[in-house]
């Protein structure tokens, strides 16, 4: 059963809010649904034929993600690249491998893992973005960030001082949002940005500490070319949330940051 799709909502809800609707409700609530028709996993290998034919490589990652949810496997997919490379082309083949790399992993196995000694950490030269002295972690996408997004747990969920390795995707922001009593960010890999409301962007290095003070608007994230990975320390109150979201960061103001 197809997982309900607001990508619409979240990401173009208020500014073409038509088209947001076309896509939750018509393309996925209806198409996308009707597995009676064709199943979920049929319609991810046809979707991902037709991104990667017309060169769509931003939506063929987002659907070999999808794909792989799906149940395509890795092997199907490298298949599927490979028949398509005839067909779509040569070019085409080598940038969805590089996608499928991302999203499957590189490991023997079909999930990417490795049975034999692998490191804890991805490879840095790899394509699997660098979560620096900690384990990627497991993917943590949600409406609150613009792209992929990986947290690593370094405490128990019911520490007062709660902190996880957050690894974003480049390119990959969150939203403007606040921390009831402020939170500090050590940045761990690779590069990136974070904004406090009225202040110019800063620029983010491995070793960079940033506090965030209580209640203030900021936002972070990786650059556009590169991945970036921070220790986040995000202390609550029992009971309290440790973060309120609210809207994206200007795209175009985040692009331009590079
Ligand atoms: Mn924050």
């Amino acid at each position: 059963m197809a997982i309900k799709q607001t990508a619409g909502h979240d990401q173009l809800g208020r500014f073409a809010p038509q088209f947001a609707q076309l896509n939750d409700d018509v393309l996925f609530g209806q198409v996308w649904s009707r597995e009676d028709e064709l199943s979920a996993r049929d319609r991810s290998m046809i979707t991902c034929a037709g991104l990667m034919s017309m060169g769509l490589f931003p939506q063929l990652k987002s659907h070999m993600a999808m794909a792989k949810g799906n149940g395509v496997t890795r092997t199907e997919m490298v298949a599927l690249i490979t028949h398509l490379a005839f067909y779509a082309g040569w070019p085409k083949a080598w940038s969805a491998f590089d996608l499928a790399k991302e999203v499957y992993g590189e490991g023997d196995n079909e999930d990417g893992s490795r049975d034999t000694a692998a490191p804890a950490t991805p490879s840095k030269a790899g394509t699997e973005p660098d979560s620096g002295p900690y384990p990627l972690g497991d993917p943590a996408d949600g409406p609150n960030f613009t792209g992929h997004v990986w947290l690593h747990p370094l405490t128990g969920p019911d520490a007062e001082c709660p902190a996880s390795n957050v690894t974003f995707a480049p390119g990959c922001v969150n939203r403007w949002h606040t921390h009831p009593h402020g939170q500090l960010l050590i940045v761990t890999a690779g590069l990136g940005w974070e904004q406090e409301e009225g202040r110019q962007p800063r620029r983010l290095e491995p070793g960079d500490v940033v506090f965030c003070p209580a209640g203030v608007r900021h936002w972070h994230g990786a650059s556009g070319r590169s991945s970036m990975a921070h220790i986040a320390v995000t202390p609550a109150s029992k009971g309290q949330s440790p973060v309120e979201w609210m809207e994206f960061p200007d795209p175009d103001q985040v692009a331009a940051l590079g």
